[in-house]
């Protein structure tokens, strides 16, 4: 099955996302902020030191999808007001996830950027849905799915009149269990020469240790991704959700001097 809108553009032409001031697609651009909204202090401290830190927007979750029904679940649409008032305080865009079909029109009201997670992916009437709205997605690919599959499912949004997609690497399930997940790398090349999107990598939810997020970072810089979205807790021992996968606000930012440094290089290069 051919991708139809996903190769409708010219050879060489590449979709750029404008997002508030970003633009997604053409340089490289860093996410970055907590797993979930845990509070209104915890967030927008954590919005001012990322931003402050070199990155490009805001992360962070208002609903989350949680392997028990136990867990934090998010606070929902307080946790949106919240990002707003984190988007007024430091300008930044706000990407956050959405769960549910009927959550969409008001998740698009209060965010920049509508994340589809990886559990999520193959929804295909929240696909359809987002499909719908005007506001750029991010598209997790699911932790089992193919590169083809992924596509298919950017192809559902596209083909729902939203041209605006964000592809993001998020790690999928192997055999290896020291890290949560394994990033594909090779997706990115491979993304690149099948599709025209933006493609970013997510090194946080790849692997799971703090130890290993840098050099991912960097590693995504290298294969020609074209931005990294990031965890980052102003207090990870505090964190709600994922605390072993959260970078401080300095950790963050060698790391993004690191990756704005390897870019500047590599944009050369490839
Ligand atoms: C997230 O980014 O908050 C998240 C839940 O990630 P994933 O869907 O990739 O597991
Ligand atoms: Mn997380």
């Amino acid at each position: 099955m051919k991708n139809i809108r996903l190769s409708a553009l010219q050879e060489n032409e590449r979709t750029v996302i404008q997002v508030g001031h970003v633009r997604v697609g053409g340089g490289f651009c860093i996410i970055a902020g907590p797993c979930s909204v845990e509070t209104e202090k915890q967030t927008v401290e954590t919005a001012v030191a990322v931003r402050d830190c070199g990155a490009d927007m805001l992360r962070g979750g208002a609903f989350k999808p949680r392997t028990s029904p136990y867990a934090f679940q998010g606070l929902g649409l307080k946790g949106l007001k919240i990002l707003k008032k984190a988007r007024e305080v430091t300008g930044l865009p706000v990407v956050t996830e959405v769960i549910d079909t009927r959550d969409v029109p008001w998740v698009a009201e209060y965010a920049d950027v509508l994340q589809i997670g990886a559990r999520n992916m193959q929804n295909f009437s929240l696909l359809k849905e987002v499909g719908k709205t005007q506001k750029p997605i991010l598209l997790k690919r699911g932790m089992n799915s193919t590169i083809e599959e992924w596509l298919n499912c950017a192809e559902y949004i596209l083909d729902g009149g939203n041209p605006d997609v964000i592809l993001c690497e998020r790690g999928i399930r192997t055999f290896e269990t020291y890290t949560r997940n394994t990033l594909d790398i090779s997706a990115v090349p491979a993304l690149k020469e099948l599709t025209h999107l933006p493609v970013i990598i997510d090194p946080s939810h790849a692997c799971g240790r703090l130890s290993l997020i840098p050099a991912l970072g960097l590693t995504a810089v290298a294969s020609g991704a074209d931005g990294v979205m990031v965890e980052v807790h102003v207090n990870p021992p505090e964190a709600i959700c994922d605390k072993e996968q959260a970078l401080t606000p300095v950790q963050f930012k060698a790391m993004a001097e690191k990756m704005r440094s390897l870019h500047q290089f590599v944009a050369g290069a490839l």
